[in-house]
């Protein structure tokens, strides 16, 4: 399949499984494709770009940046301290904000652009699994300081399912991350929190049914 029927049969899912197609957007998840295919997925519409090491979107960025179509890079891989600068200048939105000294780094260095940055909290739902994202527990007494910081915009959640056959399992998943959000909404956020970065190439028709508004999407678009 060409990547624009493959974006176009994505965007007809987003239509039919999301109660609210009108806030869902896809992010092309580019990290195993060079330039030249990327070129190709911007050809076709899409506008959201995701990648997960600062060396490889660094570059790419660098690559586009007379290619004439609008693009927004998102970073969803974890990502280091040291490394935030050199994406601090041109990143749309970091996915993957699992720590307060990240989250400080990052606002420094916001600043330093003279910018503010979008991040979202990867949340870890699926202890037994997976080692990445934030401790619920440790995000919550975390929350007065992130909301100190003044050069990040707190937009919402992110989080990966395990690969797992068992698709109540992350629908389960993905439905506990929406009542977090909406309960972080009442307490904390003032509804501030209007993202949900969850769904990827196995399971994003399930994560559009639980209200991702973002969903992550690869290998399905080079297939
Ligand atoms: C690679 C990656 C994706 C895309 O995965 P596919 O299964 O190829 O769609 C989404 N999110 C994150 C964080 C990734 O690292």
């Amino acid at each position: 399949m060409s990547i624009s029927t493959n974006i176009n049969t994505i965007l007809n899912d987003i239509k039919t499984y999301s109660p609210y197609p009108e806030k869902v957007e896809l992010i092309a998840v580019t990290k195993y494709v060079d330039c030249d295919t990327i070129r190709e997925v911007l050809e076709s519409g899409a506008i959201n770009l995701g990648e997960n090491r600062v060396q490889l979107v660094t570059k790419k960025h660098e690559e586009l940046l007379s290619f004439p179509k609008e693009k927004r890079w998102h970073f969803i891989g974890n990502l280091q301290k040291n490394k935030v600068k050199y994406i601090a200048e041109f990143i749309d939105t970091i996915h993957s904000v699992n720590k307060l000294s990240l989250a400080k780094e990052i606002d420094k260095r916001a600043f330093e652009n003279n910018r503010k940055i979008d991040v979202l909290i990867e949340i870890n739902l699926f202890e037994e699994e997976t080692k990445e994202g934030y401790d619920y527990n440790e995000f919550l007494s975390d929350i007065p300081q992130l909301l100190q910081l003044e050069n990040i915009n707190i937009k919402g959640l992110m989080t990966m399912a395990p690969y797992t056959p068992n698709t109540e399992y992350i629908r389960q998943g993905f439905r506990k991350i929406k009542e977090l959000k909406d309960e972080l909404n009442i307490k904390f956020f003032n509804n501030s929190l209007t993202k949900l970065s969850m769904g990827m190439s196995n399971d994003y028709r399930i994560a559009l049914e639980e209200g991702a508004t973002f969903i992550r999407i690869g290998s399905k678009l080079f297939e």
